[in-house]
């Protein structure tokens, strides 16, 4: 049997045909087209799914079913979608709408819990026993998998770990509340610091690598820059680890995960990243002698929303 797995994002809707062992066998894409009524994106999701089974030489008979990640909440058990700001979907009853041009059964789950899903089944946090996916994106988002299933809570509003508060009245946050993690460990927050740095140290390499144009900071030309050993960028570059590690030390203590996996954009920094994170987590753990969770990169890169959200079919 074959699944299909499509990842809805605010600007492209991504869909491919996945096997059993969570390979893509071929995809399509087609723009999500906001802001347009939702019953045209659910028709171009399932046109797109149609045609991606028949370029791919099979039938809609051999897909077992079809998987969604949304940039959002979802109930997987009513199919309704109370909340995707991205797309401003308010509680979108998404599965019937689906089930309008597709009888297949339809299983949702939220972005980040599904890349979380793709990494247990075909990337780096394959078979264990508990793992945590970590997006370092605009924003931070968390998928949490136990015994192989995604966590999401009773309400199906957790697993929000970007909005952990670690400051007591920190930087303000999208959410309402000040202080969450996501503002000091996404790379929106990492971006912002190397700008406000530069802005004091205009001599930072900082400057060369943006052109002398701050809005040209980049996560990248801040990670670059740090790299080199800037001592301005390697300053906001630590701050930033710092950041996610307390992010880190609090998924530790909370729920003690065997892995817990960096994806997104900033993680595309590679052993740099993942060096400095591991040093700034070890002095931060509660006992100091016992094993704790593993810190890996994620691998499977932007197929993971695709393959995640076919294997919540299987
Ligand atoms: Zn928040």
């Amino acid at each position: 049997m074959v699944y299909v797995g499509i990842d809805l994002g605010g600007t492209n809707i991504a869909v491919g045909l996945v096997d059993e062992g969570g390979r893509i066998l071929h995809q399509g894409s087609a723009p999500t087209g906001i802001p347009r009524p939702y019953q045209d994106i659910v028709a171009d999701m399932a046109r797109v799914s149609r045609d991606v089974v028949a370029q791919a030489g099979y039938t809609m008979e051999d897909v077992k079913a079809v998987g969604v990640g949304v940039p959002g909440i979802a109930d997987p058990e009513t199919g309704v979608i109370p909340f995707c700001t991205n797309l401003h979907w308010h509680n979108v009853p998404f599965r019937d709408e689906f089930h309008k041009h597709i009888d297949k059964p339809l299983f949702i789950d939220n972005d980040a819990t599904v890349a979380a899903l793709a990494e247990y089944v075909a990337g780096v946090s394959a078979g264990t026993h508990s793992s945590v996916f970590l997006t370092l994106g605009t924003g931070l988002g968390g998928g949490i998998i136990i015994n192989g299933k995604p966590y999401s809570g009773y309400h199906h509003i957790g697993s929000e770990i970007g909005h952990t508060i670690i400051a007591l009245d920190g930087e303000p946050c999208t959410c309402g509340n000040d202080g969450c993690l996501e503002r000091y460990a996404s790379a929106t927050a990492l971006i912002r610091e190397a700008r406000k740095a530069y802005a004091e140290h205009p001599d930072s390499l900082m400057g060369r690598l943006c052109g002398g144009d701050p809005a040209n900071i980049s996560g990248k030309v801040a990670i670059d820059a740090a790299k080199a050993g800037d001592p301005t960028a390697l300053d906001v570059f630590n701050r930033y680890v710092h950041g996610l590690a307390a992010g880190i030390i609090s998924i530790i203590n909370f729920i003690d995960p065997q892995v817990i996996v960096l994806g997104g954009g900033v993680s595309l920094a590679g052993d740099f990243l993942l060096n400095a994170v591991r040093e700034a987590v070890r002095p931060m753990v509660f006992f100091k002698t016992m094993p704790y969770a593993g810190i890996q990169l994620a691998k499977l890169g932007p197929d993971a929303g695709i393959i995640g959200a076919a294997m919540l079919g299987k």
